[in-house]
This record gives C-alpha cells, structure tokens and sequence, in this order.
C-alpha cells in the first residue's frame, strides 16, 4: 500500500511539474508582446531622506497588467524574461521609460533603475544607456544603475568592466538587496557603489529581533566608513524609520514614506511645465 501511495504521490508531482513547465512557457510566450500589446508599465516609489523626509529621487518599478490573468508579480516573471531573453528588450523599455519621466522633473532627483545580469551583460549596455540619455536629456549623474549582489557575482570580472563603463558615463551604481547574497564585503571592496540597500528582510524585524538590528546598524556603520550612504528598503511603520534614524542611515523607502504610484498619480509640484521632454 505504501509503495502504491508513494507511486501516486509521484505521479501528482509530476503532473504538478507538468503544470508548472506548461505555465512558464506560456508566460514567457507572452512576455515577447507584452510591451509591444502596451500591456507593461512603470511605477514609481520615492526614497526620501531620513532627517529631513526630502525626496531626493524615485525608484522605477515594472508592472505587467496582463489582459486575462490581471497583474503579475515583476518577482515572478522577471527570472522567466531572464532566462528567455526577453529581459533585455524588456529592460531597455523600462530604462527608457523612466529617463523620459526623470527628465520631466526638476531639480537633481534622481531616478533608479533595476537591471538584470542578463541586460548588464546582453552585448552593448552601457551604449544603450548612453544613447537613451541622449535621446531622453536625462543628465548622467541623475541616474542610478540598481544591480543585486547575485547579479554581481556571478560573472564578478565581466560585472566590474560593465560597471566601471557606466561610472566612466557618468552614471551612478546601486547595490540593492545588500545582505541576503554571499560574500558581502568581498563584494563591497571590489566596486565603488555609490550607494547600498539594505534588503527589506533586515528593516522588517528590526524592532522585534536583536539580529536583525545589530545588522542594520552594523551596514550602516559600513556605509559610513566606505563613505558610502546607505538606504533602508522596505520601511513600512515609523519605529522602523526611528530606529533607522538613531543609527544615522542616510535614506529609506517603503510604505511607510510612499507607495509605488503611476506617473500620472505623483505630486506635480516638482514637474518642469511645460516642457515634456520626448513628447
Ligand atoms: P527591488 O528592486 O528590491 O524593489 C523593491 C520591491 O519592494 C518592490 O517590489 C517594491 O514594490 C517593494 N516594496 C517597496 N516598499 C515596500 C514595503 O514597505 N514593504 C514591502 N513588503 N514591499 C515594499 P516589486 O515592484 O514587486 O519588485 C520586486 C523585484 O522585482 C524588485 O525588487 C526587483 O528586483 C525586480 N524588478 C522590479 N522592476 C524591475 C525592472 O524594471 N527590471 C528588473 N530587472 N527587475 C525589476
Ligand atoms: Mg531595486
Ligand atoms: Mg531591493
Ligand atoms: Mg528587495
């Protein structure tokens, strides 16, 4: 009997594997069109100062509306578009998209991109984002490269080279998910980053879990002596800024300090009217 139950659990998983496979195919076909179908959009979160609440910059964040299952997670199907190709094209989009936006607002706010190791090293980044800040009017320094520490392992010469050509641009470099990677300060003494995330698992627990917190504080510190500022991601309740704000962390962003939002839906009042740059 035993050995019949185990055949059927087998059977069942496999099926399930089945279904799981046949899923991500479909989904990764549908990725090809989505932009073209219009289906895809960016939102965008403020990361602020913590002294003062300024907003100092936006990070863009991709949205899939698919037109029969609704929206779909970028966590989901980003690894699918990573492992298909279609990050590339999808990535650009998202570049360009964003630069036209920043451009649009005044002053020095910055804007952050996500980029997948994929893109990074799918042929001619850095001239891709040479050419959409030309073409966007985007000055270089207001835009920040977001790469995860997996992604900077894992081809750590060919990330390097590809870094250091976008710093040459001008171009600002964020480590983003700092802390659930391996080799951490392996990592931050290979590269100049101009700023460091600390991922939003650390900032969650960090009024219940003394862990936790002797970790936030001790990035921070970090970030202070590599004279590299640091920014809490994922703060959603004012003790977690407070405390992020007893042990000097320069910026946060999450919930608590503003949700993702269309750029149609943001405040106005940082817009240069009426000049829409691309339009
Ligand atoms: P990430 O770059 O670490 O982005 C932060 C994620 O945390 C976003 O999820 C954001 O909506 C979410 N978040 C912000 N504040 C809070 C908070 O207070 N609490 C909680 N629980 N979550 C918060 P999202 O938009 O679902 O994106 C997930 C991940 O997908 C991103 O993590 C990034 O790695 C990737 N991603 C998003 N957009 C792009 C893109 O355009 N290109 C690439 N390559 N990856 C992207
Ligand atoms: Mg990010
Ligand atoms: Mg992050
Ligand atoms: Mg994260």
């Amino acid at each position: 009997k035993a050995k019949a139950e185990g055949r059927n659990m087998h059977r069942f998983f496999e099926a399930a594997m089945g279904l799981q496979e046949r899923e991500r195919r479909l989904i990764e076909y549908d990725l090809r069109n989505a932009v073209k179908r219009g289906e895809m959009g960016v939102v965008y979160q403020p990361q602020k100062r913590i002294d003062s609440r300024e907003t100092i910059g936006y990070e863009a964040l991709i949205r899939w509306y698919h037109p029969q299952r609704g929206e779909i997670d970028p966590s989901y199907f980003i690894p699918i578009a990573e492992e298909s190709g279609a990050i590339v094209q999808i990535g650009e989009w998202v570049l360009r998209m964003a630069c036209l936006e920043a451009a649009t607002w005044d002053g020095d706010m910055t804007i952050a991109v996500n980029v997948s190791p994929v893109q990074l090293h799918g042929g001619a980044f850095p001239l891709s984002v040479q050419s959409i800040l030309m073409a966007t009017g985007l000055q270089a320094h207001r835009l920040e490269i977001e790469i995860t520490e997996t992604a900077l392992i894992k081809d750590l010469n060919r990330t390097l080279v590809t870094l250091r050509h976008l710093k040459l641009l001008g171009v600002k470099v964020t480590l983003d998910d700092f802390g659930t990677g391996y080799s951490s300060l392996a990592n931050l003494r290979a590269f100049p980053f101009d700023k460091i995330k600390i991922d939003r698992s650390f900032i969650h627990s960090v009024n219940t879990n003394e862990q936790a917190a002797a970790i936030v504080r001790a990035v921070v510190g970090l970030g202070r002596g590599l004279g590299c500022p640091v920014l809490a991601e994922g703060v959603e309740t004012k003790e977690e800024l407070d405390f992020l704000h007893l042990e000097d962390c320069q910026m946060a962003q999450g919930y608590f300090l503003g949700r993702p939002s269309a750029a149609e839906d943001m405040s106005a009042e940082f817009r240069v009217e009426p000049k829409r740059l691309g339009a």
